[in-house]
């Protein structure tokens, strides 16, 4: 069995099925074939133009599009994330810089006392000499480094250690 598309003189177009190609042509030329809308013999096979497939073509992708950008506002919106951490990704130059800074960190604790969070009193007795000078190191949220450095004493942020980036 063979389907053709099929077109009568009125411009009707149908399908019909055929026992094979032979016997398309055999029906049609006996007038056995008939437009199901007007009911003329005249019918020959539909011609497929290319520019009407490749119209058809375009409107299917443009429609197609349409559908994706109507469907993309209605995306689920992303899971949050967590808060960004600042980062930068390393070449060979920044690595020999994060030796520096171990080095620099070590340079800066190994003779300081780690007083941790009792940082900001700590440096304000020895400021007021209640306590004995010595170096220290320890914690300090920015506010209290903030004050400190107003009250005239000398801190510094520790650099980072390379190994509390990850
Ligand atoms: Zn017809």
């Amino acid at each position: 069995m063979i389907k053709y598309a099929l077109v009568c003189d009125q411009g009707h177009t149908f399908e019909s099925w055929f026992s094979n190609v032979d016997g398309y042509e055999t029906q049609v030329k006996r007038g056995f074939v008939e437009c199901p809308a007007c009911q003329s013999k005249q019918v020959a096979k539909a011609m497929m133009s290319p520019s009407v497939s490749t119209s058809r073509r375009k409107e299917a992708m443009r429609a197609q599009a349409a559908s994706i950008e109507a469907s993309a506002p209605q995306t689920a919106p992303a899971p949050p994330l967590a808060p960004a951490q600042p980062m930068a990704l390393m070449d060979e130059g920044q690595q020999a810089m994060r030796a520096m800074v171990r080095e620099l960190h070590q340079k800066l604790t190994e003779n300081s006392t780690d007083v941790g969070d009792r940082f900001t009193s700590e440096a304000r007795d020895m400021q007021s000499g209640e306590a004995p000078a010595r170096p220290i190191h320890g914690r300090a949220t920015l506010e209290q480094a903030k004050a400190l450095i107003e009250e005239g004493v000398p801190v510094m942020p520790l650099p980072t250690l390379p190994d509390e980036w990850n």
